[in-house]
């Protein structure tokens, strides 16, 4: 694609990033046959060539954002089906990451969506807030049918119950069962403690039984992905910095730091991405770099170190469901499905599986109607499988998923439970297949 950027504009570094990423573009439109909006709306616009020519003119113009630009760019999920189908590999993500800061810094937002973008910002990074938040979500929930859309989904969001704070996501050592083989940091995260603290709980397990010395680094917190996808950059900044700091205490300690591990797929694609981020900040970048080369999904370091002991006993078929975040941001495919065959479980592949749930971090509660299409659409390619347990490797995708099977008569929150089909994490299952507990809510 042929760009005009003036020679004052690309001394921003941000902007010459952009200008070579736009540059690779070929204007195929092979990616619009893989983008959820497209696929939804069959707007030029709503799909990835579309939105990066209009997102081309937004950093060429020094004027604030059109009200038009604003619209398609918010209704786009960063789910990078379009990274992945795009033959000339064009960057996306960053892009995108580009023209939302750019939005968030020229365009002015009506009042109650300036409210609502910061109320997210502020409280779900926050595990104390959002869990009160959840609370008071709850106590809401009769009254759901009254509010309005954007509030109905944050009330949505709300577990029947709302499980108490797990002693894993306090910082401390979990020792290595055996020799330790490798020392590693675990991310524990934020909204993910309190919407299903069992993750963090059964993949320390998991980590351990397999040598691993698991560290919960004091300082360590939300991975900034959240208020990156608002256009918030320096508070995603922060919030990777932080964490940088953490983890680099720990890998000062004798015995070092052998990997970072992550299990929720959308802040691993986050801080694989802290290189990235913080490139042009030459006080972060040599230490951002180094710590997106420590970063691994759990299902990565697992497939190295091998499960060990699968205990005895027939096991249940489990439909897969990918994350986004997970087959398009990190392009881990196999390595999750060939642990859960490893650890004894039929694997089942749902139609469609490159296709988003519609939860993208804050997309269900910013974009409710198209995120209520395509999670519609995903529960009936789920349920085609005939599986009865959904595993996947992101929270996002177990709350929405369960959150659209409870309402489609099948489930009964995240875990499942009630008879109905059981949305679990990953992790949870293959601890239980070499000795955890079962997950809570399966049949
Ligand atoms: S597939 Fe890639 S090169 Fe082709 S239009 Fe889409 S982003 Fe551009
Ligand atoms: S990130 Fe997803 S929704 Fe956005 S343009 Fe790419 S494929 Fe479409």
């Amino acid at each position: 694609m042929q760009t005009d950027f003036t020679i004052a504009q690309l001394a921003d570094p941000e902007i010459k990033a952009a200008d070579e990423i736009l540059r690779t573009c070929v204007h195929c439109g092979f990616c619009t046959a893989t983008c959820p909006t497209y696929v939804l709306l069959g707007d030029e616009l709503d799909g990835p060539r579309g939105r990066i020519y209009m997102i081309k003119n937004l950093l060429e113009s020094d004027a604030p954002a059109p009200a038009k630009v604003v619209k398609h760019i918010d209704r786009c999920l960063t789910c990078l089906a379009c990274m992945t189908t795009c033959p000339a590999s064009v960057d996306y993500q960053h892009l995108v990451d580009r023209a939302r800061v750019r939005i968030e810094a020229t365009f002015a937002r009506p009042l109650a969506d300036r409210w609502l973008r910061a109320l997210l910002a502020f409280v779900v990074p926050n595990p104390k807030l959002f869990r009160l938040s959840l609370i008071g979500a709850k106590l809401a929930g009769p009254f759901k049918a009254l509010l309005p859309g954007r509030l109905k989904g944050m009330v949505a969001m709300a577990p029947a119950s709302i499980p108490a704070a797990a002693a894993i996501d306090r910082p401390q050592v979990v020792a290595a069962e055996g020799k330790r083989l490798r020392r590693v940091a675990l991310l524990t995260g934020c909204a993910q403690q309190v919407l299903r603290p069992e993750i963090n709980e059964a993949t320390a397990r998991l980590l351990a039984r397999r040598g691993c010395e698991v560290i919960i680094a004091e300082g360590a917190g939300c991975c900034g992905a959240l208020v990156q996808h608002l256009g918030r950059e320096a508070e995603a900044q922060t919030q990777a910095k932080a964490n940088i700091a953490a983890w680099e205490k720990v890998a000062n300690e004798d015995g070092g730091l052998d990997a970072i591990v992550i299990n929720a797929s959308g802040c691993g694609t986050t801080v694989k991405d802290y290189g990235w981020m913080l490139q042009h900040d030459p006080a972060w970048a040599e230490r951002a770099a180094k710590i997106s080369g420590l970063a691994t999904d759990v299902t990565e370091i697992m497939a190295e170190l091998g499960l060990g002991d699968v205990s005895a006993g027939q096991r249940p078929a489990v439909t897969y469901h990918s994350a986004c975040s997970m087959q398009h941001g990190q392009q881990i495919l196999e390595q999750p499905k060939k642990l859960l065959r490893d650890a004894g479980f039929e694997v089942l592949d749902p139609l469609e599986g490159h296709l988003c749930c519609g939860s993208a971090g804050t997309y269900n509660i910013l974009q409710p109607e198209l995120a209520g299409r395509l999670l519609q659409r995903k529960i009936e390619n789920l349920k085609k499988t005939g599986g009865r347990i959904i595993a996947t490797g992101n929270i996002g995708c177990l709350v929405q998923i369960a959150g659209g099977l409870a309402d489609s008569g099948e489930g009964g929150g995240e875990g499942g439970g009630g008879g109905g089909i059981a949305v679990v994490h990953t992790v949870e299952l293959l601890d239980w297949a070499t000795g955890g507990p079962k997950p809570t809510g399966l049949p």
